[in-house]
């Protein structure tokens, strides 16, 4: 039986990814790469879509794929996860070597870092022995620039024996060069002649024995030189998805058996064993490297002055913790000082408009039932998320999203790698924490980079206790309310400390049930990881804003709004439909009264926590709905919505409870699903529940116990 290039998986569902062709003539083209080389910004110019870029390895996780037209082709862009070898040893690396492998596809582009190329050129060369229609895009030629590093594109280009071009990726111009080189190289204008790795003789001699017999039993669907290699590496993962392929076993076919077992005697008699095998191959490919980057390279220039000097201060013991919560509290002051006047502001209009509303159903006649349900509950509800989030969100996003362009992130994960070890847990789970800030979901989906599956699930099943975005808003507010007396910046500043002071016992806690879990239900060792720390890299101040408000801030916004307005609908509902004496809300709030009481809330607190599970942005306005069903104020700005709370028998210590109830609850359902999804478990998704809402209950629990002990 043979193997063809038909078999071989022409069909890129079988890499996991459906291709969608606007046309027939469409071609395919790969975007890979190692992390963190502008592949995701070349494929967004190039498509004009929106994959996430920042300035940290691991953010592309799984395939994506965009359309671009050149000027003689309708290309398929498929930005696949960064990675460093084809000799895959995580999972986003096996997606990437199964895309370029067995995904089929018409060209490869293999982007690489022009400020650290010979690194980049290991890639290059895996790559080029496995796809002669090989594209090398030397990107980040700016910043190779400013370090002083010069390239010879051509005679890297002659080394390499494929087409090389010099990009920016950030600049959609310079990307027209790009465009036309890969037309050339589509439409077979550009000859290839990719370079040959020459392994040692020990190897060479083992090549020569088992290629010929590759070649006739695969009929050249791959090159038989890297298969040849690749079977007396005993490449396991890819022989397993290369045989599910194939529909046989690779290694059992008598001829190939027989081949391999003469060469693997021949690498005996050399000395050779599996693993200084796989040293010798990867030596020869990483000398081959270094003397093209020589020839190429005119400067070199690795890690900078600046750098260096500034890695010293954000990651030393003794300032690496300090400026990291001085930076938090840096980005809560300018949120909370920032949406301060907005919030007020948009709140202003919307009563105004209300009144206008108010007005109209009265000119209307129309019945009251209508006006209750319409504007007291959809409007109110969903203006109320709108002034209260869209100011913070506004702003709190594009400084985090600054932060990652700039780099600081993985140097967050860096300070905390040790306390995640010593949890028995990994260091890269800093990273999908500080997702987690922008949203649990994307965090939850982030732990993908965390190549363990052990500590894949502690990560993400401690993801949800750090409070995302829709969590920040109310807490904001409650502290406002109830801790901080004075207005000003002395306000604002207390109020950043205390908000610091909630996220501080969100990582605490993280620490604490990573380690519990570890110590239990996911008993193991921690994996040793390498964390590359990338260079600091000037942001692009206004690209980072427009996208942040665009891709993250209205995402959510509109995400909470789509779920507030029928919130508020079905509480006005609630709150106006009586059974018995009492309306439907009084039932359900004085059914779980009791159990609240216990935790320092009250029912409709509880109530709204439940009703808050499709998203979270919506329990502090549930709580406003409820309260003001049996009273009525008109406008519900920051005092008069304390005034209510008080009327309703709050005090700081249920603040202190709501907040911690906050900090640590269920997940609201998107996150749910994606846990589903990423685990495929309902137990696993089952604790993710549980966990969270356990810690909340015990600690709300004692909180309350030692207040009524004190009082
Ligand atoms: P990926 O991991 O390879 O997909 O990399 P990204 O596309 O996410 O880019 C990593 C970082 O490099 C981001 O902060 C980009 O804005 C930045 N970047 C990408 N291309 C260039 C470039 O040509 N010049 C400069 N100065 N920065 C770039």
């Amino acid at each position: 039986m043979g193997l063809t290039k038909s078999s071989v998986g022409i069909s890129a569902l079988d890499s996991g990814l459906e291709i969608k062709k606007q046309s027939e003539n469409d071609v395919v083209v790969a975007i890979a790469g190692n992390p963190n080389v502008g592949k995701s910004t070349l494929f967004n110019n190039l498509t004009g879509m929106n994959q996430h870029t920042g300035n940290w390895p691991g953010k592309t996780v799984s395939n994506a794929q965009g359309y671009c037209r050149t000027e003689d082709h309708g290309c398929v862009m498929v930005d696949i996860p960064g990675t460093y070898s084809l000799m895959a040893h995580s999972a986003e690396e096996e997606v990437a070597r199964n895309f370029i492998c067995f995904g089929n596809p018409d060209a490869v582009v293999v982007v690489c870092d022009a400020t650290c190329l010979e690194r980049n050129l290991n890639l290059v060369l895996q790559t080029v022995e496995i796809s002669e229609k090989t594209l090398v895009c030397v990107n980040l030629m700016d910043e190779a620039k400013r370090k002083n590093i010069r390239i010879d594109l051509a005679a890297l280009s002659k080394s390499l024996g494929v087409p090389v071009v010099g990009t920016v990726a950030r600049k959609k111009r310079s990307l027209d060069l790009f465009k036309r080189e890969l037309d050339k190289l589509l439409s077979g204008k550009t000859e290839t002649a990719p370079v040959s790795i020459k392994y040692d003789d020990a190897v060479e001699r083992a090549i020569d024995l088992l290629s010929p017999v590759i070649e006739a039993r695969t009929d050249g669907a791959l090159p038989s030189r890297w298969l040849a290699l690749r079977l007396l590496d005993c490449d396991s993962s890819l022989m397993r998805e290369l045989n599910s392929r194939l529909g046989f076993d690779l290694m059992s076919d008598p001829e190939i058996g027989v081949a391999l077992s003469e060469a693997n005697e021949a690498l005996k008699q050399s000395g050779m064993d599996a693993v200084s095998l796989r040293d010798s191959i990867v030596s020869s490919i990483v000398r081959t490297a270094e003397s093209i980057a020589k020839s190429a390279v005119k400067k070199h220039s690795g890690y900078n002055d600046f750098d260096r000097k500034t890695d010293c201060l954000l990651t030393s013991r003794k300032t690496g913790y300090p400026l990291m919560l001085l930076m938090l509290a840096v980005v809560f002051w300018i949120t909370m000082t920032g949406a301060n006047y907005p919030s007020q502001l948009l709140s202003d209009m919307f009563f105004a408009l209300q009144q206008k509303l108010t007005l109209l159903f009265t000119s209307l006649d129309a019945p009251e039932w209508l006006y209750g349900a319409l504007v007291l509950g959809v409007y109110r509800v969903l203006t109320w998320v709108i002034s209260v989030m869209l100011p913070p969100m506004a702003i709190f996003f594009p400084l985090f999203t600054l932060l990652e362009d700039v780099g600081y992130l993985p140097r967050v994960a860096y300070n905390l790698d040790k306390p995640f070890k010593r949890c028995k847990a990994c260091g890269k789970q800093a990273l999908t924490m500080c997702m987690g800030f922008g949203c649990n979901a994307a965090g939850v989906v982030g732990c993908r980079i965390i190549d363990s599956p052990r500590e894949r699930l502690i990560a993400i099943l401690t993801n949800n206790f750090v409070p995302c975005n829709g969590r920040f808003p109310a807490m904001i507010t409650l502290i406002s309310m109830f801790f901080v007396m004075s207005g000003g910046v002395l306000g604002s500043l207390t109020s950043a400390l205390l908000l610091t002071g909630v996220i501080l016992l969100g990582i605490i806690v993280t620490l604490g049930v990573s380690r519990l879990l570890s110590e239990t239900l996911l008993r193991g060792v921690p994996s040793s990881f390498t964390l590359e720390l990338p260079p600091y890299r000037r942001p692009q101040v206004g690209k980072v804003i427009v996208r942040s408000i665009f891709d993250r801030t209205l995402f959510v916004l509109g995400r909470a709004a789509a779920v507030a307005a029928p919130a508020g609908l079905v509480i006005w509902l609630m709150a106006n439909v009586t059974v018995g004496d009492m309306t439907l809300l009084s039932h359900c709030s004085s059914f779980l009264d009791p159990f609240a009481r216990l935790l320092g809330m009250d029912g409709v607190i509880l109530m709204a926590f439940i009703l808050g599970f499709p998203a979270n942005e919506i329990v502090i306005p549930i709580i406003i709905m409820a309260y003001m069903s049996q009273g009525s104020i008109a406008q519900i700005d920051i005092t008069q919505m304390k005034q209510l709370f008080i009327d309703n028998g709050w005090t700081w210590a249920t603040a202190v409870s709501v907040m911690l109830f906050s900090l640590f609850h269920w997940p609201c359902s998107t996150t749910v699903l994606t846990v589903k999804r990423e685990t495929g478990s309902i137990k696993w998704t089952a604790v993710s529940m549980l966990l969270p809402t356990l810690v909340g209950m015990l600690l709300c629990f004692l909180f309350t116990c030692a207040m009524r002990l004190l009082s």
